[in-house]
């Protein structure tokens, strides 16, 4: 795959992304195997979608899928500390081990939100998978509910980065793999 004239350097490529979501996938069915029912992933729209998608393909156990949207970015590259959630989940997960999916932690105010709204819905634990995380970028520490893990696949470096679900203004969703985006086109 050829890398897009918006991109100037490739972090991550399908492939190690490939490898590095069956080695997440392998490690959350081992550890929830005895897990009855079966965890709830939930995805956070929108950056989570293809993440999510290669993920669940590769669990072997019986998972459930939802998905929530939290509001923090807009469309442009900066974090917003208030973020709400303004989609919630279909399913019922109380009393359910639900694994929170989502493509990047930045400063943490998201997922602090979004494993808040969780727990007050009555989850039994919860977990986090991330895709990517920046921890050198991180204001709030979110805390896991009961006996919640932590899984990540990249920790990135303090670039702004678009691919594999990943957006800036809206686009390079779709691109395969995780690129840093050329700075003149968001300065
Ligand atoms: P946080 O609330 O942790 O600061 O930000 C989380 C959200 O900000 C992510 O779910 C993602 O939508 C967006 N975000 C943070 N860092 C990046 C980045 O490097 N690239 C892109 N495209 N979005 C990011
Ligand atoms: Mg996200
Ligand atoms: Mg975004």
């Amino acid at each position: 795959m050829s890398m897009h004239s918006d991109i100037e350097t490739i972090l991550w490529s399908q492939d190690q992304i490939s490898r590095r979501v069956s080695e997440l996938a392998a490690k959350i069915s081992a550890d929830f195997g005895r897990c009855s029912p079966a965890p709830v992933m939930v995805g956070v729209a929108t950056g989570a979608f293809l993440f999510l998608a290669d993920l669940v393909r590769k669990i072997d156990l019986p998972i459930a899928v939802d998905f929530l949207r939290a509001e923090s970015y807009g469309s442009g590259t900066h974090s917003n500390a208030a973020p709400t959630i303004s989609l919630d989940l279909k399913l019922d997960i109380n009393a359910r081990h639900v694994i929170v999916v989502e493509d990047i932690v930045d400063t943490g105010h998201t997922l602090s939100k979004v494993i808040e709204h969780l727990k007050s819905k009555g989850a039994s634990s919860v977990s986090v998978c991330t895709f990517l995380d920046k921890p050198s970028r991180r204001k709030v520490n979110f805390q896991l509910v009961g006996e919640g893990k932590f899984y990540r696949g990249f920790e990135c470096p303090d670039y702004f980065v678009v691919g594999y679900g990943l957006d800036f203004a809206e686009l390079y969703r779709n691109l395969p793999y995780i690129g840093v985006l050329k700075p003149e086109l968001y300065k």
